[in-house]
């Protein structure tokens, strides 16, 4: 039984740290499941619970959405495509200053969560090439 328990909670972690994608707790049960098939999603609950009270793991919790798990441990901020749902890791150091002055001026910041939300790359990006129109818009810039 142990043997099993310990199976299970190695291969969240090993799903966790094979994603770049911020997996939701029922994508990591679903990935979870083709390496331990009969795993229950109550247990993938637990481990991830587990693997974030011995922080192997960070919960992200975005604007309306459920809670993600981050594998990358040090700070670092997101970006959230409002269309296909892509969480991508940013860095933001001065926006993260900005926290620690209001640290150190006696605000007590419990949690923080930076994130920018929009189009990512792809989504953005026309179907069919640039356009070459929006560029030209004002022509008085260089
Ligand atoms: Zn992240």
């Amino acid at each position: 039984m142990k043997q099993r328990e310990t199976r299970q909670l190695k291969a969240t972690l090993a799903v966790l740290a094979a994603a770049r994608d911020h997996l939701t707790a029922e994508q990591v049960y679903r990935r979870v499941r083709r390496h331990v098939p009969g795993v229950s999603l109550g247990t993938v609950y637990r481990n991830l619970d587990k693997l974030r009270a011995q922080g192997r793991v960070r919960v992200l919790q975005l604007a309306g959405g459920p809670a993600r798990y981050d594998p990358t441990l040090h700070e670092h901020d997101h970006f959230v495509c409002e269309a296909c749902g892509t969480v991508t890791d940013l860095d933001l150091p001065r926006a993260r200053g900005a926290v620690r002055r209001l640290a150190r001026a006696g605000f007590v910041v419990r949690t923080q969560t930076i994130a920018l939300y929009g189009l990512c790359r792809a989504c953005a990006a026309p179907p069919h090439g640039p356009r070459a129109a929006g560029a030209a818009s004002h022509p008085g810039e260089a």
